[in-house]
């Protein structure tokens, strides 16, 4: 009887292999038209600076919603839209909608803003990405200063002998460059020294058990610590709470999102929420207003 249960568990399993192969298989297919079909669009999140109590800046993240598949999340897509290596045309796309939604925000007066967008590591193996941002730039009239690039530390070492030098590209650009999920992987802020960064955001892992848990405590506040020692600026992402919002003040962080600020917003909704936005007086923290 063990047996047959163990011989059914088998083929249910084979079959969900079956069902999920499949539909990898058509959301792949699907993939490949969703640039003609205009199913992409962006979200943004705002990002404020504890300090000032102002918003600096937005994270550019990509939403597919498909006709046949409904919504499907980036986790989920953006590994496909790799190895099709189709992410490179989707990524000047996301590029070019950053850009040019900031480029309309600053006809509010909102000048100051930075807007951050993703980069695979396709694109920056791609030997002429630094021109095609620079193509963009111009094409858009957006100042490079307004723009920060976002690579994860696993992007960094895919390419670790030639990355020092792409980077400076980005930077004498006028680019700013920040790690994304600080902390995940495995490079030492001894390494990251060496490449010219501006920004470390601090991955959501430990940001999330941050006021319970004495280890993700003991990361955060060092990483900012040493952050700070090399000149970095440092963002925490997946900020939730208040008493999260409370320790990374204490320990001196730049920048918080997440959440507690604001989910990632519809373009309009965003631009709404930052005009929005008031400083908070001296000394009271600031809170979020809702949107509208
Ligand atoms: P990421 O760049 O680290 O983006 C932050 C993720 O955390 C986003 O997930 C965001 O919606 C989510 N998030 C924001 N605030 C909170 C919070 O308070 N709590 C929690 N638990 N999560 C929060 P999303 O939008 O699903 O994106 C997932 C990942 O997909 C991104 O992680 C990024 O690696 C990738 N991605 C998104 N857009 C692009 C893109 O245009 N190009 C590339 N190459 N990758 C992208
Ligand atoms: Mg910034
Ligand atoms: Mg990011
Ligand atoms: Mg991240």
């Amino acid at each position: 009887q063990a047996k047959a249960a163990g011989r059914r568990t088998f083929m249910r399993y084979d079959d969900a292999m079956d069902v999920a192969v499949r539909q990898r298989a058509t959301i792949s297919g699907a993939l490949r038209k969703v640039l003609d079909r205009g199913e992409l669009r962006l979200v943004f999140q705002p990002q404020l600076a504890l300090a000032e109590g102002r918003i600096t800046g937005v994270e550019a993240l990509l939403r597919w919603q498909s006709d046949e598949h409904g919504d499907i999340p980036p986790a989920d897509f953006i590994p496909m839209a790799e190895e099709s290596g189709l992410i490179l045309e989707i990524g000047e796309w996301v590029l070019r909608e950053a850009c040019l939604t900031l480029q309309r925000w600053r006809q509010h007066g909102l000048t100051e803003l930075t807007v951050s967008v993703n980069v695979s590591v396709l694109q920056l193996l791609r030997g002429d990405f630094p021109e095609v941002v620079s193509r963009v730039l111009a094409d858009i009239e957006l100042p490079p200063s307004s723009l920060e690039l976002e690579l994860t530390e696993s992007v960094l070492m895919a390419n670790a002998e030639h990355t020092a030098a792409k980077l400076q590209a980005f930077r004498e650009l006028g680019v700013s460059l920040a790690i994304d999920d600080f902390g995940t992987g495995y490079s030492s802020l001894a390494y990251l020294k060496r490449l010219p960064i501006t920004t470390i955001k601090i991955d959501k892992a430990f940001i999330g058990d941050l006021t319970h848990d004495p280890e993700d405590a003991a990361i955060t506040s060092t990483v900012i610590t040493m952050a700070h020692s090399l000149g970095l600026n440092v963002v925490a992402e997946g900020v939730e709470t208040e008493a999260q919002v409370r320790f990374l003040r204490e320990h001196a962080c730049n920048e918080v999102q997440g959440f507690w600020l604001s989910p990632p917003l519809e373009a309009h909704a965003c631009l709404a929420f930052i005009r929005n936005w008031r400083p908070a007086r001296e000394g009271t923290p600031p809170r979020p207003v809702a949107a509208p």
